[in-house]
């Protein structure tokens, strides 16, 4: 089996990050239509999921490096966004978060200290802020 795997795999482009996202979208496009009755949905997820086998074993591996490039160049900033989202909704309680009056740059003071002197370390804007 693992040798006829091997064989069969032989040229093939095999997984990557944008095949592991298209197929986590098929399941859950799949779950959603199961439980709400979309069918165009279902055929949506089933698209994903051929999608993802043509991919996973296209033997035009140039094609395919440079379609998980161009994803990872578009998911990456998205990613980044949301776990930077959820890194400060969990912080929220110690932290308080705002932008820079000057140059928009993100900064986070501790909570309960009162009124206090910031100086933003991207542009060295000094303002006070309640904390
Ligand atoms: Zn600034």
């Amino acid at each position: 089996m693992g040798n006829w795997f091997r064989n069969f795999m032989m040229g093939r482009y095999g997984p990557d990050q944008l095949c592991f996202f298209t197929l986590a979208l098929s399941f859950i496009f799949n779950l959603i239509a199961g439980i709400f009755g979309l069918w165009p949905l279902s055929i949506l997820a089933y698209l994903l999921l051929i999608i993802t086998l043509f991919r996973f074993l296209s033997r035009n591996v140039l094609k395919r490096r440079a379609e998980n490039d161009k994803f990872i160049k578009y998911w990456w900033p998205f990613k980044t966004r949301v776990s930077s989202f959820f890194r400060r909704l969990k912080d929220s309680r110690k932290y308080k978060f705002f932008r820079c009056p000057s140059c928009k740059n993100r900064l986070r003071v501790p909570r309960g200290k009162g009124k206090i002197q910031v100086t933003c370390p991207k542009c060295g804007e000094r303002f006070k802020k309640k904390s």
